[in-house]
């Protein structure tokens, strides 16, 4: 470990946010530089650069998720467009269809917009997720009502990285009449996403999950059938009145850039970082007893892997390997004391839930790091154990458990 000590800890939290690829940067930079025009000023130069700049953007994000340019608009990322989705979507059809369906274990971002909306007098149903993470569809139907507006189910899941059957809830949604909202910002270029295929009508990105900057994101608002919302922001009426102010174009041209790469490397990353997952988890499950994948592994990004340890808690795991960086859930709940809602959704005992990892392997990964890493997690969670049963403290660990969900 001593060749690590002078280094920096391995990256092991994508999830959380990526690195910004230096190809993303390159392009950024002149838009700080001489580049630097107010892409809504329309009577010079400077303003003309910047804004042939983002339209061309809106064309490489809608080339990503298959919509059409026109359909895009700028956000400050997934939180900003999830809560413009949904407030602005229960607003504008106040009075008219007042109820709409989501899912326990989506973003709290996701979940605290519809507990505004239903202060203001929306009804929302929330669904429950099997122990493999996944909704149930026949239940989705049955909550979909003539009052049903919007359903938000996320794409892909931030914690155990579970992809929801979105073609198939859109063709539910499209022919129950209730518009389909997805958080998408795990899946973006992380699998391929249809919005005209799927049948999504509103769908939130964030450039900072996908090797793009920080503080700049999207909405796709589709047009057959045409969504109206309110927006959130009052100002100038910039993005076609959905959302007022200054377009970030250095920020905006590193979005449509980390996109361009995302479709392109969509024909081999998943592949290639599939396989580092899968042999990171095939060494801690053959060097380690009572170990439990948390989440279906059949559908699921292959950057992700969420697994609980018997009888340690992920706190002091972590503590013991400063030389990784990994989390044990959500960026956002990481300062509270509460174990998962993800995870405890999915039956998880507060115990396992509290025994767990989240492992986010990403474009800059190597076979090398993971390899450290699982040496490294092996015989801290190792020594761990041993510590708890020599002060005669079960770990209940003793054989290798394989009894992840398929
Ligand atoms: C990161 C994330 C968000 C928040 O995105 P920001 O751009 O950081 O606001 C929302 N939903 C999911 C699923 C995320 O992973």
């Amino acid at each position: 470990m001593s060749g690590h000590n002078k280094k920096r800890p391995i990256y092991l939290d994508n999830h959380a946010t990526t690195p910004v690829d230096p190809a993303v940067l390159n392009v950024m930079l002149p838009y700080y530089q001489e580049k630097f025009g107010n892409p809504h000023s329309g009577t010079h130069f400077y303003g003309w650069e910047a804004r042939e700049a983002v339209e061309l953007v809106r064309e490489q994000i809608a080339a990503l998720i298959g919509a059409e340019p026109g359909e895009i608009y700028f956000t400050s990322g997934a939180t900003e467009s999830n809560n413009l989705a949904i407030k602005g979507v229960a607003r504008m059809y106040r009075g008219r269809k007042d109820h709409m369906v989501s899912c326990v274990s989506e973003h709290m971002c996701v979940l605290d917009s519809m507990f505004h909306v239903e202060r203001e007098g929306t009804k929302v149903t929330y669904l429950e997720v099997g122990n493999d993470g996944l909704i149930d569809l026949g239940a989705l139907a049955d909550a979909i009502t003539d009052d049903t507006i919007l359903v938000s189910i996320m794409t892909v899941q931030n914690e155990i990285g579970v992809i929801q059957p979105m073609a198939e809830i859109g063709a539910i949604c499209r022919e129950r009449g209730a518009f389909l909202h997805t958080d998408a910002a795990q899946a973006v270029a992380k699998m391929p996403i249809d919005v005209k295929a799927m049948k999504i009508d509103l769908l939130s990105l964030t450039a900072h999950k996908f090797y793009g900057p920080m503080g700049i994101g999207a909405i796709y608002i589709g047009r057959k059938p045409k969504v109206r919302l309110e927006p959130i922001f009052s100002g100038g009426g910039q993005e076609n009145n959905f959302r007022s102010g200054t377009l970030p174009a250095p920020l905006c041209v590193g979005l449509g850039k980390a996109c361009e790469l995302g479709l392109a490397a969509l024909a081999e990353e998943p592949a290639r970082l599939g396989e580092m997952r899968d042999h990171l988890l095939g060494r801690l499950q053959v060097a380690l007893p009572g170990i439990h994948v948390n989440g279906g592994m059949a559908h699921r990004v292959p950057g992700n892997l969420n697994i609980s340890f018997e009888g340690v808690r992920a706190e002091d795991i972590m503590a013991a390997v400063p030389d990784l960086a990994i989390s044990s859930g959500s960026a956002c709940t990481s300062e509270s004391d509460e174990s998962s809602y993800v995870l405890r959704a999915i039956g998880l005992s507060n115990d396992l839930a509290e025994s767990s990892l989240r492992f986010g392997l990403g474009r800059f990964t190597t076979p090398e790091e993971v390899d450290y890493a699982a040496d490294r997690l092996i015989a801290e969670i190792s020594r761990l154990r041993q510590e708890k049963r020599d002060a005669g403290i079960s770990t209940g660990a003793t054989a290798p458990v394989l009894d992840e969900v398929k």
